[in-house]
C-alpha cells in the first residue's frame, strides 16, 4: 500500500513527505544534541579533522534528514562547511574513504580510526541502523498514517478513473492554468472525505448524463462553475 502511494501521488517524495519528515524532525530534535556531539567527538570536523578554532563548525546528519535521520545525539556530528556541502547524501563512510579533502588531511589508518569512532558513537546512541518510520512513530500515529495513506490511495484511484491523473508529487488536486482545481477534482475529494458512495449508480436522476460521458452529475457540474 505505502509503496503504491509513493508512485501514485508522491507521498514518498513530494511535499507531503517533506512536511511529514519536518514534523518528525521538530518533535524529536534534541536542543543539546550539538553540544553533546562535540563533547563526545571533539571540537573538530569528524571528516577532514579541521579544528573548530580554525573554522566555524556546522553539524551533519549521518543518516540524512531526507531519509528520516533526526537531529539527535548519535546521528549528528560536527563538521566543517566544506565537508558538509561536499558530502551531500554520500554515505558517511564512503565520504571519509574517498573525499579528496579528507585524503589530503588524513592518512588511511587515521580514516579507519575515524570510521570506528563514528560507528561506536552511533551504536552507543542506538543510531547504527537506518531509521525507520516504525522506530519513530507511536502505535496510534502509525495507525493514523495508515488511514491517511488509504484515503490518498482511494482519492488517487478515483481521480484516475475519471481521468484526473496526478503527477507524482504535486499537486494533489490537478489544477487548471488559473490555479483552480480542475473539474471533477473537488467533487471526488469531497466525496472521498465524507465517505459518500462513489460507485457507479443507475442514472435515475433526469439531469445525470449517461455513463459514457463520464460519471458526471449535478455536483460535479457545479464544481466546474
Ligand atoms: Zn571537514
Amino acid at each position: 500500500m505505502a509503496r503504491s502511494m509513493v508512485s501514485e501521488i508522491g507521498i514518498g517524495k513530494g511535499r507531503f513527505r517533506k512536511a511529514f519528515l519536518s514534523c518528525l524532525q521538530m518533535r524529536h530534535s534534541q536542543p543539546d544534541a550539538s553540544e553533546r556531539a562535540i563533547e563526545e567527538l571533539g571540537d573538530e570536523c569528524v571528516y577532514c579533522g579541521i579544528s573548530g578554532t580554525e573554522e566555524r563548525l556546522q553539524f551533519d546528519h549521518l543518516w540524512p534528514q531526507a531519509s528520516g535521520g533526526l537531529t539527535i545525539i548519535g546521528n549528528i556530528v560536527p563538521c566543517c562547511p566544506t565537508c558538509n556541502s561536499d558530502r551531500r547524501d554520500i554515505p558517511w563512510e564512503d565520504y571519509l574513504r574517498e573525499s579528496p579533502r579528507v585524503r589530503a588531511r588524513r592518512s588511511p589508518p587515521e580514516v579507519g580510526g575515524q570510521i570506528r569512532k563514528i560507528s561506536i558513537y552511533m551504536e552507543r546512541h542506538g543510531q547504527a541502523n537506518k531509521p525507520t518510520i516504525e522506530s519513530v512513530l507511536t502505535r496510534d500515529e502509525l495507525r493514523l498514517r495508515e488511514d491517511f495513506n488509504l484515503m490518498f490511495h482511494k482519492l488517487c484511484s478515483r481521480m484516475k478513473r475519471i481521468g484526473q491523473r496526478t503527477v507524482s508529487g504535486d499537486p494533489l488536486l490537478p489544477l487548471t492554468k488559473r490555479g483552480l482545481p480542475r473539474p471533477g477534482a473537488v467533487h471526488v475529494l469531497s466525496r472521498t472525505l465524507t465517505g459518500q458512495r462513489t460507485t457507479r449508480r443507475p442514472p435515475v436522476e433526469s439531469d445525470c448524463r449517461p455513463p459514457s460521458s463520464g460519471r458526471t452529475c449535478r455536483a460535479s457540474r457545479a464544481a466546474r462553475t
